[in-house]
């Protein structure tokens, strides 16, 4: 981990110290159990909202700690840097929070923002179908007005934190369209939703992802969130956020790879010499730093201009783009390093290396973060 974090004040590197405590004593002893056998961490989820780490970039009077951006990405790099998946489900709770904090009547903030917000409670975002995925436009899922609201039929895929969320941001088709889209704010236990069986997936295992199935599920009117038709708006202002969380947990991912090789090479001998005495390893190990070096400054130079009320949202691809793609070279690097070491269980790149692959997959793929590049170029 950097030792040496530019934080614009105390209370941020008082946050910051909290944060490495609470990994080393709370995250690091169980991370291993909870992957290998795919378990829940809801006891970790509740120390990390006790401390207020669930709700940083949010304002205090809404029951956010009233963080800066910049601050907020550092910590949860931390987080990731220790406990991948717990950094993705901090991040996508944020994400969950963002519709109705952005975009929600001042009644409905008033109603359930500080629940949200309050660290006893985790959320979870559902944009993503069977057939519509970095194509959201494409979505289904069909909110049919009814007397007194909506009546929400359809399937969706791929959510994180699928049947262990408190509420979920559907997104779903009350008319044609990308402008046919409207946001919905969905509490759990509802009538007609259910989920699938958690995705076998290659990483990230503690954290479910299951698709869901609404059927004839009933909202009142008060549970959509900002208008009918302006539910792609709102994700895509929520994704522009949210990216650049899975920017940080992607450093995270890099960094705790990068500690790792080196830690290793400065013990391994080989021709009589530590491996990182060898230039070929020592070069290896200098692209790996500058790659991680290079993804920090990219999402922090997005969060400071996202702090600043500044246009962010190429910053936000570019970050996402930069640190995912730096994430998977490092950890793969990492895993040569180790040697044969690196390709077991038994040390730590193997599986950082599998947790680095999706983070170029979701919140839409590296292919469509260059499509957002490009098209701020035209
Ligand atoms: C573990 C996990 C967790 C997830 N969590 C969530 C979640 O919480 N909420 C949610 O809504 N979704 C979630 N997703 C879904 C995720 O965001 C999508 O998988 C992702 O956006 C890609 O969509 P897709 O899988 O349908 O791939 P497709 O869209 O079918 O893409 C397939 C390939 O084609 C490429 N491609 C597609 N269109 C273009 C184009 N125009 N130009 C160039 N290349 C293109 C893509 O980059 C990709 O390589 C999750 C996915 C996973 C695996």
């Amino acid at each position: 981990m950097p030792a040496d974090r530019l934080l614009p004040t105390d209370e941020a590197r008082d946050l910051i110290a909290l944060t490495r405590d609470i990994a080393d004593k709370v995250l690091a002893p169980v991370v291993d159990e909870h992957e290998k056998a795919e378990k829940y961490p809801d006891g970790v989820f509740a120390t990390l909202g006790e401390a207020g780490l669930l709700s940083l970039p949010y304002p205090e009077e809404w029951g956010g700690g009233g963080q800066p951006y910049e601050v907020y990405l550092q910590v949860l790099e931390e987080i990731a840097s220790r406990w991948a998946a717990v950094g993705v489900a901090v991040s996508v709770h944020s994400l969950a929070c963002h519709p109705l904090f952005s975009f929600g009547t001042g009644e409905q903030k008033e109603r359930w923002l500080p629940d949200m917000l309050g660290g006893g409670t985790i959320g979870a975002y559902s944009l993503s179908e069977p057939q519509a995925g970095s194509d959201a436009a494409a979505l289904v899922c069909k909110a049919t007005p009814v007397d007194d609201g909506y009546s929400i039929t359809g399937e969706k895929a791929w959510i994180t934190h699928g049947g262990v969320a408190d509420f979920y941001n559907l997104f779903a088709r009350t008319g044609e369209g990308s402008k046919g889209i409207s946001c919905f704010l969905v509490p759990d236990g509802v009538d007609g939703l259910s989920f699938g069986r958690p995705e076998e997936k290659m990483g990230l295992t503690a954290v479910p992802t299951t698709s869901a199935r609404y059927d004839d599920v009933r909202l009142p009117d008060d549970r959509r969130i900002g208008t009918e038709g302006q539910g792609l708006q709102i994700a895509f202002s929520a994704l522009d956020s949210g990216r650049l969380g899975i920017a940080a947990v992607a450093t995270g991912i890099a960094q705790a790879a990068l500690d790792e090789a080196v830690a290793y090479a400065k013990e391994r001998e080989t021709f009589g010499r530590k491996i990182i005495d060898h230039q070929g390893l020592g070069f290896l190990l200098a692209d790996m730093a500058a790659a991680v070096d290079s993804a920090r400054a990219t999402y922090l130079d997005a969060a400071r201009r996202r702090d600043a009320g500044l246009p962010y949202s190429r910053n936000a691809s570019v970050a996402k783009l930069v640190a995912t793609d730096a994430a998977m070279k490092v950890t793969t690097d990492a895993v040569q390093v180790l040697g044969g070491n690196g390709y077991t269980r038994d040390f730590r790149p193997e599986r950082l290396m599998r947790e680095a692959k999706i983070t170029q997959i979701f919140e839409g793929t590296n292919q469509i973060q260059r499509l957002v590049i490009a098209r701020s170029l035209a």
